[in-house]
């Protein structure tokens, strides 16, 4: 299956039976994200992430005792 990466335009091969392939046919995954980009845009947000301004909102711990 072939797959257009969104930012680059750059069309990559991903075995149509993998998971990822399966999840972007089931839109559980709505957009494909080529290596380069993916790694590029990785590093740019750990470079904000040390900056004070950068407030990342991560879930919440689960309580032991609600489940
Ligand atoms: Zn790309």
């Amino acid at each position: 299956m072939r797959v257009k990466c969104v930012l680059c335009d750059q069309t990559d091969q991903v075995e149509s039976f993998s998971l990822l392939a399966k999840q972007l046919r089931k839109r559980r995954k709505l957009s494909y994200l080529c290596d380069a980009c993916h790694d590029r845009i990785a590093n740019k947000t750990n470079e904000r992430k040390k900056s004070s301004e950068f407030k990342l909102y991560e879930p919440e711990k689960e309580d032991d005792y609600i489940k």
